[in-house]
């Protein structure tokens, strides 16, 4: 009888064990292939542009993008930690942030090509799933939709993982999709959402550039009709950046068509990973009754640079790398644990690469479904010790100020309302809401005043 149960239970222990599966989502790598280690304020690294760098270490700086260094050691760590996920998700933005006369189409591809083939030296028997950001084309920012020189090399760069198939559709505006490895339930849409960047000139007045919108909603059709669950994979997020108030990335043609889709084929679709903000934060997908149907994962980067973008304040972070856990059989997002490197620790001691935290411990959720993050979210706006534990997560444990209530308004909205319209009215109701909390405050403020001084 003993050993019938242990059989059953081993059985039991071995089928649930295999139903989890690991894949590591890295972005934002931003190499600066000129950063040198020097006593010169001036010469430290390109990406810094005017500002001074007065304390580069090897492992990188704040002010940087990051060096050789950096770089090799964020791969060799998903290496220690786990050498084989089931598959990499890999969003881009490699370049380092300087003006398109000092990088030139040449140094976009040579620096792509330095990290694909770190990647598959590192990971050689793992399936990669790789998108392009806005920084990985020359000049930056402007992807056109036909063939170029390339998207041609680089489909080159990638053939090994990708299907014969994807690559004639990769050199035609960058997006493809894929099986899932290993697994025939599972399907992989890459998306170029450089596409929609409000600062792509060549993509301004289309209304589906390269019929990417049309051709999603066809994949998503598909895997529908072929019982297939689905994960979206993109650089630039829709909806808007959590760290400055008012700041989308998309235009807002291409931004509600995103909305409409999610919320049409939800079903479908167990999860959505994107980088670009270098922060680590998520996006939540409604529907039009209020239901959460939707989390877009964004993965913090692994380059500490301190964005410039006017209005955003001390905008850098720690290096950052995910592993997120899933269900192989359902697709459905279980946990993400987040490793990062402490810069300033690296620098002075030794680079160690440690668990920042892990989704569900930290948020006290029971997995990463749409309906667990939407109580995560609900956490965030209403009790400060969440709020402020997912702040310092957002800069990858960087900036551990306080989040007071206009940044919880801000992050509160973002991560709630990727719509414009409902954005506007989130900030709103979010800060009327926030008031009488800061009234109580001033009050408190006045009275202690009046006591003390009289
Ligand atoms: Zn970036
Ligand atoms: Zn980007």
């Amino acid at each position: 009888m003993k050993l019938l149960i242990f059989l059953l239970f081993s059985i039991c222990k071995g089928f649930s064990s295999a139903e989890r599966g690991y894949f590591w989502h890295l972005t934002d790598l931003h190499l600066d292939p000129n950063y040198t280690v020097t006593s010169d304020p001036k010469s430290v690294c390109p990406s810094a542009g005017d500002q001074l760098v007065t304390d580069a270490g090897k492992w990188g700086n704040y002010l940087c993008d990051s060096p050789y260094a950096l770089i090799n050691s964020s791969i060799l760590a998903m290496r220690a930690i786990l050498p084989d996920p089931d598959f990499i998700l890999w969003t881009g933005d490699d370049t380092p942030h300087v003006p398109d006369d000092k990088l030139g189409e040449e140094a976009v591809l040579d620096i792509v090509e330095y990290l694909t083939n770190l990647i598959r030296e590192t990971f050689p028997t793992t399936k990669v799933y790789a998108a392009l950001g806005n920084h990985d084309f020359h000049p930056k920012n402007q992807q056109p939709i036909n063939n170029n020189t390339i998207y041609n090399n680089i489909s080159e760069f990638w053939s090994p993982w990708l299907n014969k198939e994807s690559i004639p559709r990769f050199q035609n505006g960058a997006f493809y999709s894929e099986e899932l490895v290993n697994i025939n339930t599972g399907h992989v849409i890459v998306l170029n959402t450089n596409l929609y960047y409000d600062v792509n000139r060549i993509t301004a007045n289309m209304e589906d550039p390269g019929d990417q919108l049309k051709w999603l909603e066809e994949e998503l059709t598909n895997a529908s009709q072929q019982r297939k669950k689905v994960y979206i994979v993109g650089h630039i997020p829709p909806g808007y950046f959590e760290k400055k108030r008012q700041k989308p990335w998309f235009r807002e043609n291409f931004n509600k068509r995103y909305v409409e889709i999610i919320q049409k084929h939800h079903n479908v679709i167990e999860g959505q990973f994107f980088g670009h903000h270098h922060t680590d934060s998520f996006r939540m997908f409604y529907s039009n009754s209020g239901n959460p149907i939707s989390t877009m994962f964004i993965s913090p980067g692994v380059s500490p640079w301190k964005t410039t973008l006017p209005g955003v304040d001390n905008g850098a972070n720690n290096p950052g790398i995910r592993l997120f856990e899933y269900d192989r059989s359902s697709l459905q997002v279980l946990d993400a644990v987040t490793y990062y490197l402490n810069l300033t620790y690296a620098n002075k001691e030794a680079p160690r690469w440690e668990k920042e935290y892990r989704l569900t411990e930290a948020f006290q959720i029971p997995d990463g479904s749409a309906q667990s993050m939407h109580i995560a979210l609900e956490k965030i706006a209403k009790d400060h010790c969440y709020l402020q534990k997912y702040y310092e997560y957002n800069s990858v444990s960087y900036d551990m100020e306080t989040c007071g209530d206009f940044c919880r308004v801000d992050h509160v909205c973002a991560i709630r309302e990727v719509d414009f319209t409902k954005y506007e009215e989130c900030l709103k109701t979010e800060s009327s809401s926030s008031r009488p909390l800061l009234q109580k405050t001033l009050i408190s403020l006045v009275l202690f005043l009046y006591l003390v001084l009289f």
